[in-house]
């Protein structure tokens, strides 16, 4: 199987405290889109085409290898992707069988998902997520703080990347998505599609960088 891996890597490093993208940020002394694009890679994916901020072409140009195609991202991760899945549909390239989207922001993912999620897309599946279990006691509240239910824990999961798809139905959902509409992951875009998504398992590894104990935390990870 084709497959191309997109890294959404166009955001701010603003919650991390960063002055520059956190994509750009040094994990063990590598940029974080680094990380990202080596598990791609690693784990089967054969082009990898990166989001990053308009004004941080140069940047992100002198710390990745010259293969990965770089494109302007978006206000939006998901202005950032559809702007990514433009250039992985371009008809002058092979098209390919599957598409991997993949937060830059999620640098210790093990290739091991990317695999998961490769085999689940060979296996049929048209849209595949990796998902963990929800382990606290989760619950809903209101504008007042107030407790107004608790949700079922097992029938919950949380939503990792890399979330792969069949091109022409991610293309599709894309598509058929309003101009300016803001989701959170790629799922979402094409469950609004009316494509089912199937899920395999996530990785604790695979956690966020949002704020900076995540990044403390994957300092750590790293030194083993
Ligand atoms: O902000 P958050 O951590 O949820 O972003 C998830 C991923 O989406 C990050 O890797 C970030 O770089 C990317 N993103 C993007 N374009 C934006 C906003 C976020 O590519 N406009």
């Amino acid at each position: 199987m084709h497959a191309v891996g997109i890294v959404a890597a166009a955001g701010s490093g603003l919650r991390l405290g960063a002055e520059r993208p956190k994509a750009l940020v040094p994990l063990a002394g590598r940029p974080l889109v680094c990380w990202a694009v080596d598990t791609l890679r690693d784990g089967g994916v054969a082009e990898v085409v990166v989001a990053v901020p308009a004004a941080e072409l140069g940047a992100f140009g002198s710390v990745l290898p010259p293969d990965v195609r770089l494109v302007v991202g978006g206000a939006t991760r998901t202005a950032s992707v559809r702007a990514a899945l433009a250039a992985v549909t371009d008809p002058a390239r092979p098209a390919p069988d599957a598409v991997l989207v993949h937060d830059a922001a999620r640098p210790l993912t093990p290739p091991d998902v990317v695999a998961r999620v490769l085999a689940a897309l060979a296996d049929g599946a048209g849209a595949v997520v990796p998902v963990l279990p929800v382990v606290d006691t989760t619950v809903t509240v209101g504008d007042d703080g107030v407790l107004t239910g608790t949700l079922a824990r097992e029938t919950l999961r949380r939503v990792q990347t890399p979330q792969g798809f069949g091109r022409s139905a991610l293309v599709d959902a894309y598509d058929r998505l309003p101009a300016g509409a803001e989701l959170t992951d790629d799922a979402a875009v094409v469950r609004a599609a009316g494509i089912p998504v199937t899920t395999v398992a996530g990785d604790e590894r695979s956690a966020k960088v949002t704020v900076a104990h995540d990044l403390a935390l994957a300092e750590l990870q790293v030194r083993g």
